[in-house]
């Protein structure tokens, strides 16, 4: 897969997609990622992003120059003339597990990182494809949220993750809470791992693991069950 990440700060990634399955998945070329400084896409002396809003108010709105001839370019250099453009913002799709198992599907994406007030109005109705959130909050900028929804993806691609199966068992994947897990030591500080896990009985624990996922779910999240 090939992920292209459009953004105003791109040191902002370099840790997160150096660490840990991330970098693995680099590593192992399961997965390209390319930052993209938006700023080199802008045309004038100041490397200018973002200007006054039209009608007047606070804050300032993000050009769309840079962003369509960052999209171009990368459309064109890349050979990626179909790939979506996913526009992080707080008005956008509520992101989920279903949408990651959508995504992780794509040979390619494209990812546009908003900051400040937002973006001009532009961008989101002729440039990106779709708009996706991460809640029902407001953060600086689209960065972190990119980072959610590209870590969510790509942990779900053949050869990131130790044994894929684990993740096929994951709270959502199932339509349910995952079940509880216990590692050694068997007794700590007086609390003892549930009896039927060291049974050895496959069986037995395969009914108590579901039951588990069940009774979870109907507490934290019977909304899941409903759907
Ligand atoms: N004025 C905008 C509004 O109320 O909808 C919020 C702009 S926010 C301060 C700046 C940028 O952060 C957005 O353009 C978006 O890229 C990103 N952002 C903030 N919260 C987000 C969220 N919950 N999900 C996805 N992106 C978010």
């Amino acid at each position: 897969m090939k992920i292209h990440i459009v953004t105003t700060f791109p040191k902002f990634f370099e840790s997160p997609l150096d660490e840990s399955m991330m970098k693995r998945a680099r590593q192992r070329e399961v997965v390209q990622i390319h930052v993209h400084d938006l700023r080199d896409f802008t045309t004038d002396k100041h490397r200018s992003v973002d200007d006054y809003p039209y009608g007047g108010g606070p804050g300032m709105i993000m050009k769309p120059e840079p962003f369509f001839a960052c999209v171009e370019h990368i459309r064109a250099e890349h050979d990626l003339s179909a790939a979506r453009v996913i526009l992080l913002s707080p008005q956008g799709e509520t992101f989920s597990q279903k949408k990651a198992n959508e995504l992780v599907q794509e040979p390619a994406l494209i990812f546009l990182c908003g900051h400040y007030k937002g973006i001009d109005e532009r961008v989101h109705q002729y440039l990106a494809t779709e708009e996706l959130s991460i809640g029902d909050y407001v953060l600086t900028g689209g960065e972190l949220p990119a980072l959610v929804v590209i870590d969510a993806v790509v942990r779900l691609l053949p050869g990131v993750l130790g044994d894929l199966d684990s993740a096929v068992g994951d709270s959502f994947q199932t339509g349910m809470l995952d079940y509880p897990h216990y590692t050694r030591p068997e007794e700590f500080r007086g609390w003892h791992v549930p009896e039927v896990l060291v049974s050895g009985h496959h069986a037995r624990i395969a009914q108590w693991r579901r039951e588990q996922a069940e009774a979870r779910t109907r507490t934290r999240r019977a909304d899941l069950l409903k759907s």
